[in-house]
């Protein structure tokens, strides 16, 4: 009798884009692991419902995407490794036990790309994030791992940034303001963590914040350039990268949590990019 495949899925709304079907499923048939990766169309006041009937039917761990990562954190029974203090879960894996555990990858994908992808230090750099919604809560954690000179969250709203500065000083240098600050300061690394570019706009931010030889990042990513990318390109970035290569190292984490295996990520990210 043949094996059956374990299976896991990506829930989210909406969920039709969703590249992690194809990126999981690419892992495993470089890895020979036997699995079947679904989409989950969620319905926001039936995400606790959608989970433990899909783990009820086999299913040995979830992605959790937009809108239900901070749903995710309430729902699990553990929080591991920086999904304690992010307030939010991407992934959920079932345990022997049968308790589902929480993590957050999104940070160490976002590490990985920059660092093992594109060979940019992190430690001692001055790095600035745009934006201080769950986005940036996920980064934050890798971010300060790397022990960087000082990170500074700058948000529309102010007061979320400096919320959210407080709640993370414990790990490292970091502070927080309004857009409306930045005006004399400047960057080594510019990460963009705002939904502005879903409307194809960047932030109000001074054209002075890029020092040379700076990277930018936006963590969004698109078929062509985004506004952000863009940006860095016109203020000679030396790297403006999209955030393509982070959701594919953030998928590879959540394949090692699920399976023990760590993928290769350098063949997936070349498929995907257009
Ligand atoms: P949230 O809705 O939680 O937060 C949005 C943030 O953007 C807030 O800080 C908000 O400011 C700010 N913002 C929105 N519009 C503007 C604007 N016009 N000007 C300035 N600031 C603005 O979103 P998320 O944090 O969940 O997501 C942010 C981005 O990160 C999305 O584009 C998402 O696709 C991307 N992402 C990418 C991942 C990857 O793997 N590559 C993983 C996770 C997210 P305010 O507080 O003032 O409203």
């Amino acid at each position: 009798m043949s094996q059956k495949p374990d299976r896991y899925a990506v829930i989210g709304n909406p969920i039709a884009h969703s590249k992690s079907p194809q990126i999981h499923s690419a892992f495993a048939e470089q890895s020979g692991e036997l699995l079947e990766y679904t989409r989950i169309l969620g319905e926001k006041e039936n995400f606790a419902h959608h989970v433990h009937d899909f783990i009820r039917n086999s299913g040995r761990g979830l992605n959790v995407t937009v809108p239900f990562k901070q749903d995710a954190w309430q729902l699990v029974n553990e929080h591991i490794g920086s999904a304690a203090l992010a307030g939010a879960v991407n992934t959920i894996i079932l345990t022997e036990n049968g308790q589902l555990q929480g993590a957050n990858t999104d940070g160490i994908g976002l590490v990985r790309d920059l660092a093992n992808n594109h060979e940019v230090e992190l430690a001692g750099k001055d790095i600035l994030i745009l934006g201080a919604g769950g986005a940036s809560r996920g980064i934050l954690a890798a971010l300060l791992e790397q022990q960087p000179a000082h990170v500074l969250i700058a948000n529309r709203t102010a007061s979320k940034a400096q919320d959210m500065a407080l709640e993370f000083q414990s790990l490292g240098e970091i502070s927080g303001s309004g857009l409306q600050n930045l005006k004399s300061q400047n960057f080594d690394i510019i990460i963009n963590a705002t939904s502005a570019g879903l409307n194809d706009r960047i932030p109000d931010i001074p054209d002075t914040l890029l020092r040379q030889n700076g990277v930018c990042y936006d963590l969004m990513y698109a078929d062509k350039a985004t506004a952000f990318v863009r940006w860095g390109q016109q203020h000679k970035a030396r790297l403006s990268l999209d955030g393509l290569g982070m959701l594919v190292e953030q998928a590879a984490e959540s394949f090692f949590l699920w399976r023990g295996v760590h993928p290769q990520t350098a063949p997936v990210i070349k498929m995907l990019r257009p």
